[in-house]
This record gives C-alpha cells, structure tokens and sequence, in this order.
C-alpha cells in the first residue's frame, strides 16, 4: 500500500483522508512506483496498461483512456488535440474516478460523495455504479447545468442541490467517504496517464508545451506529475512548458502567476461560460503555480466572447467540445506569441458537448 501523506505539515494519513486532519493541508503518495516503459502492458488498451505504474488494485473499469491525438490546425498553425472528452462519460474525469474508486473500493468504501459542477459528479455516478457503490454528487442549486443532472441521475446517482454545496459536502464528509476530484490524490495520479499515453503517441517525445483548462486543476497538475516521472526515468530531455487557462470570471491562478506569488488568494465567485472552471479557491494552487514557474510555463485568461468563438469553431472542425474545453483554444493567439509558431503544442479537450446538445 502506498503511503499518503500532507503537503504542509509532513503528517501521516489514512487511506480514506481527503486532506491532512491535523492542518487541512492537500495529501499526495510519498512513494509512487518509478515509471518504466518495460513495465507497460501494451496489450492493454485502456490507462491500465500503466497499471504497474499506480498503486491501485483494479477492480473494475470502463475502458478509459487511451483516448486520440488528434491534428488540427488553427489560422492555419497545426496544434495535436488530446481529446479526453472521448473518456466512458464524456470527460477527463474519468481517469481520475477510476483510480480513486478502485483505490476507496479496495479499501471497504460502499458508498461516496462528491461536490460537482456536473462532469466529475457525472463520472462518480458511472463508476460507483460500474463498482457497486451508492453515490451522491452535491450540485450548486444556483448553477448546475440540467443535462449534467439528468445525466448523474442517468448513472444512479443520486443528487443534493445545495446553495452552498462546499460547506454541505464538507459537513458531510464527516460521515461518509468524500471521494474528491479536487483533493484525493489518488485522482491526480490517474490524470498522470493522460502524460503517459501523449508520450507513446509522439513515438516517446513530449510536446514543446501542453495547455489544459484550469480550475482545480486536476488534469494540469496529473500531466505535469506524468512528465516529471518521464523524466526522472530518463526517457525525455526537457519537460513541456506548462500552460494554465482559466476563465477571465474566475482566474485565482492566472493572478498569482502574474505576481509571481508562491500562493494563490481566492478570487470572488462570478459566473462564466466555462462552467467546469470556476473555482474561487482551487485545492492544489501552490502546486499549479510551482509547475508553471519550474517548466517555464504560464497562465492565461480568456473572456467569454472569445471562449464561445472558439467553441464554435472546434466544433465546425468536428471536435464536438462543451464550453469550458474551448478556453485552450481560444487563448491560442496568446499562446502562439509566448512559445512561437513552430513550437509542437498539445491541447487538452477535456470534457463532451454532447452533454449540452
Ligand atoms: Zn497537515
């Protein structure tokens, strides 16, 4: 069994914490397996074909990962599109969940819950149901998109709206297993995939830089820690320049990079289009900031005028994306004039519009 232990404070935890009891600090593995390509089962295509790289028994799965990277072009420049949004229910999410619940399943867990905008909840409700467990995903009554709903209730899982869903599902994470996708790292290390699978597609390269949406930042953080392990195993030169996009509603982390903080203030709530990234006050915000200082990375933010252009315009390029996973692409202009034209640049799609068809 690995051991998890906090970020802030040093101390031990369980295998079911969340966060460090002691400091409320976020936890991570202390002693993850190295990553070694002869250890790849290559016959095995799904994320588990890294199954020897994740300290976590597989019980049950739903096919996800090994989704395509995809060409495409924008004003004329080719970029290489990760399409996520192909996961089992239509997100990136899906690589986390099935970490963390197998992870929680092995360990006694029969039931957990989760706080959601609608695709992390959405991915809970399938795998709980794929494993056998009863789920139940806290919504914001405010803002929660119906289709999402529909689709949670779709997978069995059953729905708290809340006006304030954080208090509500803290308050409720203790008596029942609180499988975060903001905070358990176990769901970070099953986003480390997404690196490994991008790695074998190049042919054993990583892209010059690599941008993904941002409001936990779940998925950014899983890529950075994929590449890292890439390189600490020696199989890549150079880390990808990290680039984080929020939203120009909801931006904590594009402030502090560009005060150079170390730490990341919680911003005031707004509303956007991007409804899978507003995050006031994101779990990992130290972490973010640090990949993207120690990769010479950057964070942008994007309105949402240009993020519905961009959305329109991968979709009539058949990339059928919800609003939130345009924001890479509509910060592309920005993107081309940090890293040039030439760079080899992956985009993250991260979550489906068929979901709001
Ligand atoms: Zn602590």
């Amino acid at each position: 069994m690995a051991h998890v232990q906090c970020n802030e404070c040093g101390a031990a935890a369980g295998p079911l914490a969340w966060r460090c009891s002691a400091c409320e600090g976020s936890l991570d593995l202390l002693d993850p397996p190295r990553f070694d390509p002869a250890r790849i089962n290559r016959r095995d295509f799904s994320l588990w074909r890294y199954a020897a790289m994740l300290p976590v028994t597989r019980r049950f799965s739903l096919g996800e990962g090994m989704t395509p990277l995809a060409r495409a072009t924008w004003n004329g420049r080719p970029f290489l599109a990760k399409l996520e949004y192909l996961n089992p229910t239509g997100s990136f999410k899906d690589r986390g969940t099935a970490v963390m619940l197998n992870h929680l399943a092995s360990h006694g867990v029969d039931a957990a819950i989760d706080n959601s905008s609608g695709n992390a909840g959405a991915s809970l409700a399938a795998y709980a149901g794929a494993a056998g467990l009863r789920a139940t995903v806290y919504v914001p009554a405010a803002t929660a998109v119906e289709s999402k709903k529909r689709l949670i209730r779709a997978f069995g899982g059953a729905i708290v709206e809340s006006q304030d869903y954080l208090a509500d599902v803290y308050r409720a994470a203790e008596e029942t297993t609180y499988a975060s996708h903001a905070w358990n790292p176990y769901f970070v290390l099953g986003q480390q995939t997404a690196a490994w699978e991008i790695w074998e597609q190049l042919g054993g390269r990583a892209p010059s830089a690599l941008a993904t949406p941002v409001g936990h930042g779940g998925l950014f953080l899983g890529m950075y820690r994929g590449f890292k392990a890439l390189g600490e195993a020696g199989l890549i030169d150079k880390m990808p320049r990290m680039i984080a996009v929020q939203s120009a509603g909801v931006d904590p982390i594009a402030r502090a990079w560009e005060r150079k903080s170390q730490t990341v203030a919680t911003v005031r709530p707004s509303h956007s289009v991007a409804d899978g990234i507003l995050v006031d006050a994101p779990a990992r915000g130290a972490q973010i900031l640090q990949a993207l200082y120690e990769t010479d990375g950057f964070a942008l933010r994007v309105g949402d005028e240009q993020i519905l252009a961009a959305q329109k315009r991968l979709r009539a390029a058949g990339f059928i994306i919800e609003a939130t996973s345009a924001a890479p692409a509509a910060a592309l202009p920005q993107i081309h004039a940090r890293i040039g034209e030439d760079a080899e640049l992956v985009l993250a799609l991260t979550g489906s519009g068929l979901k709001a068809i």
